[in-house]
């Protein structure tokens, strides 16, 4: 197999551009589960995604749209609910039970991803007492987790002056992720917008540290609910 990533990653990524969050939907966030942005995403070239999804395509689980984007199909989005709760579970497994912190818990999991079945991951989700969310905010429960995305937005979206607190962070890019934790930038965070100038690819927010300059890609990445 020519691919670095297996079909669960790439559903779970389409799934990811599938359900944007809030109704403004910046670049980074909301596009069209085109095949261009699900290779940037994967860090992977144009053609072996193109590849993939065609391959997904000839096993039933997306559709092509108008646009070529591609679509889950019942099949394809009932597994890639089951892949991102499967995902949300090991990793607090990872975190709660291994000692991992949140950042490394997100890479592990994909490594990890087919090594349990479906008994397994309930018997994890029992052992952990059912917890509702992944270390990065994310809703184990997709049903949950559709819902909240209308009540979120990217920070990208926010005006100065918004306050809000930080709800889930963008995993699928690891060194941002990582970012995010050294910057203190986690969930449960509450934060003001102070300026935002996508033009400058610059946003300043104050957090209890004071103020921060972020760049639009890590306030494209970051989903809060404002107060
Ligand atoms: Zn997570």
């Amino acid at each position: 197999m020519s691919e670095r990533h297996s079909v669960d990653e790439y559903l779970e990524t389409i799934y990811f551009l599938a359900f944007p969050i809030g109704e403004y939907t910046p670049k980074g966030a909301g596009s069209p589960p085109l095949a261009s942005r699900v290779a940037e995403m994967l860090h992977v070239s144009r053609a072996s995604a193109g590849e993939m999804l065609k391959r997904m395509e000839a096993e039933g689980l997306i559709e092509r749209g108008a646009r070529k984007e591609a679509l889950l199909t019942g099949a394809g989005r009932e597994r890639a609910e089951r892949v991102v709760r499967k995902h949300r579970l090991i990793e607090r497994l990872l975190t709660d039970f291994m000692g991992y912190t949140a950042y490394e818990s997100h890479e592990r999991a994909d490594e990890m991803g087919d090594t349990f079945d479906d008994d397994m991951i309930e018997r994890i989700d029992a052992k952990l007492g059912r917890p509702e969310r992944c270390p990065h905010g994310w809703p184990v429960d997709p049903d949950v987790e559709q819902r909240e995305n209308a009540e979120l937005a990217p920070l990208a979206a926010l005006g100065p002056g918004t306050r809000a607190t930080i709800v889930r962070l963008a995993e699928h890019d690891g060194d941002l992720l990582h970012w995010f934790y050294d910057q203190g930038l986690v969930p449960g965070t509450a934060i003001t917008v102070q300026r935002a100038e996508p033009a400058a690819d610059q946003f300043t927010i104050t957090l209890a540290g004071g103020e921060r300059a972020i760049s639009e890609k890590a306030a494209a990445g970051l989903f809060v609910k404002p107060a």
